[in-house]
């Protein structure tokens, strides 16, 4: 970047400039930056998205200088998610549910936060024409991610499996979707060991959703355990992996004529309802997704 472009950038902040960001630690690889403030720019709006190196004992006072220093609102990411929780004024039935918060947002001096994981995982099924309601779904894996997966399709009336390498992870996710009164018949668990019955779960399913860490940078050539013989052109393959932004679960789906999803589409959408409760505005997705793909490339 020449100086001139740079001054013009710093230029640009002025006394009215509203705040938003990100607490992480670390938090110098986040994404979040430069898809945020390529939307800012794109609709010319005196908002900045700052990454903020919160560490994990200190989220309680980060969190409450927010009001103070009149910030708008910030993401969290890693380790903030969930310790966050004790520290805000309300939260959303969905972040609740899930039992993390990913988006907090300042309103009169209260501290609300969000989760728009669910939302940024569905509106790119939904934009393939998937609907939810009556369709069955193999999720892979059962941290904090398939969490928000889990909650949003069985809310939306899927039948869903899952299956992780730790079980009890997996049966307790299960257990929670229920508790907030969905029919148990809409969801499973099978064993990650129990290769027969996870063939026939993924042969049946309509969507295979993959939310472990398996094959994420720089381990790209990893695959999580499913049969690609169980895969078919019928279904679609969404992983949430955004580094690299087409695993080598994706390559194998495409292979097998299998719709497939990026986690890429994930972040800039679970991005963009955050940028939206902060603005009211729905951001345009695209100029966030071209930021993301240039940082991921460059
Ligand atoms: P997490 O809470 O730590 O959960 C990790 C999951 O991966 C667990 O199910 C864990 O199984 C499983 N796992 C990890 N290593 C494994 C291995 N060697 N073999 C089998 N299973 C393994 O992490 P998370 O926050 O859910 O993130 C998971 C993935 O989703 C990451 O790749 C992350 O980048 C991605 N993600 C993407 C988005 C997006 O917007 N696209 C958003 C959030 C997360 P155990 O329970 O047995 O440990």
């Amino acid at each position: 970047m020449s100086s001139e472009q740079r001054w013009n950038q710093l230029r640009a902040i002025r006394g009215d400039t509203r705040v938003v960001g990100v607490f992480g630690w670390p938090v110098e690889h986040s994404l979040s930056p430069a898809m945020h403030n390529a939307a800012f720019n794109a609709l010319g709006l005196p908002y900045l998205y700052i990454p903020f190196p919160v560490r994990p004992e200190d989220i309680g006072p980060a969190i409450r200088s927010l009001n103070v220093l009149g910030v708008i609102g910030v993401n969290l990411t890693i380790p903030h998610k969930e310790s966050v929780l004790p520290f805000l004024d309300s939260v959303t039935t969905e972040a609740k549910n899930v039992g993390a918060v990913n988006t907090v947002h300042c309103v009169d001096g209260k501290l609300l936060g969000d989760n728009t994981d669910g939302r940024g995982f569905i509106k790119p099924l939904e934009e393939l024409g998937f609907e939810s309601a009556g369709k069955r779904v193999l999720v892979l894996g059962a941290g904090g991610a398939a969490r928000s997966v889990v909650f949003r399709l069985a809310t939306e009336g899927a039948h869903v499996t899952i299956t992780n390498r730790t079980r009890e992870r997996a049966e307790k996710l299960a257990a929670d979707v229920i508790k907030t009164g969905i029919n148990s018949d809409s969801i499973a668990v099978v064993d990650a060991e129990d290769n027969p019955s996870l063939y026939e779960a993924a042969r049946n399913s309509n969507l295979i959703v993959h939310t472990t860490r398996i094959g994420m940078y720089p381990e790209n050539d990893a695959m999580p355990s499913i049969e690609i013989d169980a895969l078919h052109s019928d279904m679609i393959v969404y992983d949430l992996i955004y580094n690299p932004i087409k695993t080598k679960l994706l390559k194998a789906a495409e292979m097998k004529g299998c719709r497939t999803i990026s986690g890429v589409k994930m972040l800039v959408t679970q991005g963009a309802a955050a940028f939206e409760r902060w603005t009211g505005i729905w951001p345009p997705v695209d100029i966030m997704e071209t930021a993301v793909v240039q940082s991921l490339n460059g």
